[in-house]
């Protein structure tokens, strides 16, 4: 079996994660992964906008430990990328953080629906009582689609994350997603396989084999992600994100290096 690389790891610099780099680089070598790639949460431009993600001023730690995994890791491809949140009128910090370093990707999420609500955010499922369940659906797709048009992602990370705690709309998934997989189309940018959503309430990957079946007849590359937060999570549930990923008709995986597009057969 040849593994897609896991494109999707965290570090404890985000301070919701454990274990340092080279320990998810120990655990892809010994399951026979032969590539990695670290996306960790990436800086705000205001270090106060939220408590889950670098700060600034770790971003150079961040680089010195990837490249620390490299050296104690050589059999392994490791990839350098950021999971970069997108909300509207951050596209230049977000140009001034691609300037800063050799990335290999970034990962594109919307995770933030407004500047107080991020929808994954465990403390602040009540908000979900507030609002209605397909208006935020509907949010959601909007922002998404926004950021695949952006130019700035290399791949859209957990394309239906509204769904973690459950609450699904009433509307045609794949209807609901059109504009995106269009957009995303466009301006070639991938969806990730996200691993993370068999761990979760919903207790099924991201994206919904709906939207993975219409990402592949609009022609959107894929990758493969476990959105590890700790060593043990690295490359988890991949022969389901592989067996789903073939059932809808995908034969290769996009691979990443310094923003150059390469496939790998699956
Ligand atoms: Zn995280
Ligand atoms: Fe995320
Ligand atoms: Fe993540
Ligand atoms: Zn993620």
């Amino acid at each position: 079996m040849s593994w897609p690389p896991d494109y999707h790891l965290h570090t404890p610099l985000c301070r919701h994660a454990t274990g340092e780099p080279v320990a998810y680089a120990r655990n892809a070598l010994a399951r026979g992964l032969t590539e990695i790639g670290f996306s960790d949460h990436s800086p705000m431009a205001r270090d106060d906008f939220d408590e889950w993600r670098m700060r600034l001023d770790q971003l150079d730690d961040y680089v010195a430990a990837v490249e620390h995994a490299r050296r104690e890791v050589p059999e392994l491809t490791i990839r350098l990328a950021l999971e970069v949140d997108y909300l509207p009128g951050h596209e230049s910090w977000i140009r001034s953080l691609a300037k800063r370093h050799p990335w290999d990707y970034f990962i594109g999420s919307v995770h933030y629906l407004d500047d107080a609500w991020d929808v994954d955010n465990p403390h602040k499922l009540e908000q979900w009582r507030h609002r209605d369940v397909d208006g935020v659906w509907d949010a959601y797709v909007q922002r998404l689609t926004a950021a695949a048009a952006s130019g700035l992602f290399d791949i859209m990370g957990h394309i239906d994350l509204p769904k973690k705690f459950g609450h699904r709309g009433q509307q045609s998934l794949a209807q609901l997603y059109e504009p995106f997989m269009q957009a995303a189309r466009a301006a070639d940018v991938a969806i990730e396989l996200n691993t993370a959503g068999l761990r979760k309430p919903c207790q099924e990957i991201y994206p919904a084999r709906e939207l993975l079946a219409s990402a592949q007849q609009h022609g959107v590359a894929i990758t493969f992600g476990s959105d590890a937060h700790a060593p043990e999570e690295v490359s988890q549930d991949f022969a389901a994100a592989l067996t789903l990923a073939r059932s809808v008709g995908y034969r290769e995986a996009r691979t990443f290096q310094k923003g150059q597009k390469a496939a790998r057969s699956l």
